[in-house]
């Protein structure tokens, strides 16, 4: 049966949103289906502003950062009347199918419209912070490492350069997966994430260890520090004062920022974008619905969307083991 698809991105925009799009839309085409796209997240549904999405304008979009139809948070998504009256606007719109790439905020929006709306609801999950239960990847997420990895060989470079200390701060409030890659992937001398931090002083004391150790048996020495945001109590700057303090090296902060959003997306990330997507135009006709897209062993799996955001997801315990090795630290269970 032919039917009238519509796709939004929401929350943080991610690289190879667009590559997921032109999945959809070239498979929806082949398969007969009308496809829209709404602009601006949620506030597109609110204000039936989309737009109709065709093969055409796919070309050459692959390889393009960012997403065509544009990010943004709707905060008053929250509030039930709010819901209602974007189920109107999808009933009177003709809405079959609603798929909603974003972060697990986005997919609790999608999940909260069930109650008001009887059209299938799809999920792909588009974040760099990689922080989704039930998957092992986020489209965004490799490229995120990458834009992290660059820019860390670039200040290593410098940090060398003047035997400098540097603390390097990237995305990834709630989970370490972006600050431990980007950190083994760069051979960065210690990271703080979430899931190996313990207390500031106790990482204070092992960075200071740590450096001093080195002075005393190679002389001055580059050292840099992966950070993830808001860990550190002061922020990056508070950490560089405090290593400042700690050693009497001045420690120089860097904080890559929304840097690593944008970029065109790595081949991982494309490819993943592609499989969630022609695989979501696939489960369209079927019964389906209020779930995420995941990849699981790569191998693409539906799983219910209440269940990506019950449980926290943490970096697995060979990574926390690799990074303590790399860092000289004895690795606890
Ligand atoms: P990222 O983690 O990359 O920032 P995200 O999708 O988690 O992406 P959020 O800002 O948390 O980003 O959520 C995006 C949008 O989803 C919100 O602006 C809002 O429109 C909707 N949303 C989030 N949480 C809820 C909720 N509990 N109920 C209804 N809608 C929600």
């Amino acid at each position: 049966m032919k039917k009238h698809i519509a796709v939004l991105t929401s929350g943080g925009d991610a690289p190879g949103m667009n590559a997921c799009i032109r999945a959809m839309v070239l498979n929806a085409e082949r398969a007969g289906h009308k496809i829209s796209g709404y602009l601006r997240g949620f506030n597109g549904v609110l204000n039936d502003d989309r737009i109709c999405l065709t093969a055409q304008r796919m070309h050459n979009l692959i390889q393009q950062g960012g997403t065509i139809l544009h990010s943004a948070r709707c905060e008053s998504f929250c509030q039930p009347q709010v819901r209602q009256q974007a189920a109107n606007n999808l009933k009177s719109a003709g809405i079959d199918t609603l798929i909603v790439m974003g972060g697990d905020g986005s997919f609790k929006g999608a999940h909260a419209l069930k109650a008001h709306w009887d059209g299938q609801i799809i999920g792909i999950p588009g974040t760099i912070d990689n922080d989704i239960d039930q998957t092992d990847a986020t489209i965004g997420y490799y490229t995120a490492i990458e834009t992290a990895v660059n820019s860390i060989d670039k200040v290593r470079d410098t940090a060398d350069a003047f035997d400098r200390v540097f603390v390097v701060e990237v995305m990834g409030r709630h989970a370490g997966f972006l600050g431990m890659s980007a950190a083994l992937a760069s051979a960065s001398d210690f990271v703080l994430v979430p899931e190996l931090f313990e207390c500031a002083q106790t990482s204070l004391q092992q960075i200071k260890q740590q450096i001093m150790q080195r002075q005393q048996s190679r002389g001055p020495v580059s050292y840099v520090i992966v950070l993830a945001e808001n860990l550190w109590p002061e922020g990056v700057i508070g950490l560089c004062q405090n290593v400042t303090e700690a050693t009497g090296l001045e420690a120089k902060p860097v904080t890559l920022g929304h840097v690593q959003r944008g970029g065109s997306p790595v081949s991982q990330d494309r490819i993943l974008a592609v499989k969630s997507g022609t695989f979501a135009i696939e489960l369209v006709n079927t019964d389906i619905s209020d779930i995420m897209i995941g990849i699981q062993n790569d191998t693409l799996v539906t799983v219910p969307l209440e269940k990506t955001w019950q449980k926290q997801k943490t970096l697995g315990k060979d990574a926390r083991k690799t990074a303590l090795h790399l860092m000289n630290q004895r690795y606890i269970d």
